[in-house]
């Protein structure tokens, strides 16, 4: 018997990187001139930002956006 502690899959939420994407922390020691807005609601994004590994990639404000970027049902007519 083995007594598996610590090692299970406890809250992959916190780790920052999963199969939809990762949390992306730019380094604030120099200025970034590409600006970043959320995909989904435009936002622009200050520090953090999500980088989606879904919907062909892209920058979100939250994973929340992406996921939802993702799912929406695109009316465009295309
Ligand atoms: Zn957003």
């Amino acid at each position: 018997m083995s007594v598996d502690h610590g090692s299970g899959n406890v809250n992959s939420a916190l780790t920052g990187a999963n199969d939809i994407g990762e949390w992306i922390t730019p380094p604030v020691s120099y200025v970034d001139p590409a600006r970043r807005f959320c995909k989904f609601c435009g936002r622009p994004i200050a520090r953090r930002f999500w980088l989606a590994k879904t919907a062909g990639g892209g920058t979100f404000c939250d994973p929340a956006h992406a996921a939802l970027f993702t799912t929406y049902p695109r009316s465009s007519d295309e």
